[in-house]
């Protein structure tokens, strides 16, 4: 393609993004969150987005998938028509103080740029590199493609725009209980991460397969915090294995076994 195609394919995309942020504006106007969405596309936004095209990653965005807490998800298609997540992450102030204490004790992100517009871009290269160390240890989660800026582009799991259903809402066995304590240590032990939002909401059960996501949150294992957000991740997947009566092992005792220091009885 000529640069001249690719720049026109490029402002393309970009109006029709800017036509769905419209068309989200008019449907969100009345709902809570209007005031955290309506700053999701300020101008350096557009900018990342805009670079993201013109650097091949993103062909389309097709429409929204969620709006949610920390983000707001899209569905994209790459120009090899393989479909993307896109998770732009808002720059407004709300987010602000939750997210610095995920972020400050991260020996990999010590400069934090306190300012809003800062932070989002360090909260998506922090998810970004989260989900490079889980996708290389080898623990199933949607492959990460790019980052620039507050934009997150990777894997889309699901089909046809439709998110995959998450593990909350699915019917699950003891084979996913020890799947996912098989993922916890080995985020610890091969990833040196702690996921640190694990629950039923950020798992999707896809084709009989798990796939971990959202990892905005997580820190290195070298976090001050890291074995408390370790044992708040067994706790919350214990609670939800048990509500839905599959026996699970006793917390402190898979704690134990992620940190190596299990005692071997036989
Ligand atoms: P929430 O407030 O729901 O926790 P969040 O801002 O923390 O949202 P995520 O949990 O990462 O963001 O994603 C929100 C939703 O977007 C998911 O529940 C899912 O429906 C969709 N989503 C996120 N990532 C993907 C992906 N890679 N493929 C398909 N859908 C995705
Ligand atoms: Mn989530």
């Amino acid at each position: 393609m000529s640069d001249d195609a690719d720049d026109r394919t490029s402002e393309r995309a970009l109006r029709d993004l800017l036509r769905h942020e419209r068309r989200d504006r008019i449907r969100l106007k009345d709902a809570d969150d209007y005031k955290v969405t309506e700053g999701v596309f300020d101008s350096r936004t557009l900018m990342s987005i805009y670079s993201l095209m013109k650097g091949k990653y993103i062909s389309s965005l097709r429409g929204v998938v969620k709006t949610g807490k920390e983000a707001r998800v899209y569905w994209g298609a790459a120009a090899s028509g393989e479909d993307l997540a896109v998770k732009i992450y808002y720059t407004v102030a709300s987010q602000f103080k939750r997210r610095l204490m995920y972020i400050e004790g991260d020996p990999r992100f010590g400069e934090v740029k306190r300012s809003p517009h800062g932070l989002a871009e360090v909260w998506a290269r922090k998810e970004f590199a989260n989900l490079k160390q889980a996708h290389e240890a080898g623990i199933r989660v949607p492959r990460p493609i790019a980052v620039k800026g507050n934009v997150l582009v990777m894997e889309f799991i699901g089909e046809g725009g439709r998110p995959a259903p998450l593990l909350g809402e699915s019917e699950v066995d003891n084979r996913d209980y020890l799947t996912i304590i098989h993922y916890i240590k080995e985020l610890w032990n091969r990833a040196s991460i702690v996921h640190a939002d694990l629950s039923e909401y950020n798992v999707f059960k896809w084709g009989g397969d798990l796939v971990l996501f959202d990892f905005g949150s997580s820190v290195d294992i070298g976090h001050p915090m890291a074995l408390d957000f370790l044992r708040r991740d067994v706790e919350t997947i214990n609670r939800f294995f048990e509500s839905r009566g599959i026996t699970t092992e006793n917390a402190p005792a898979i704690v134990e076994q992620v940190l190596g220091r299990c005692r071997r009885t036989h």
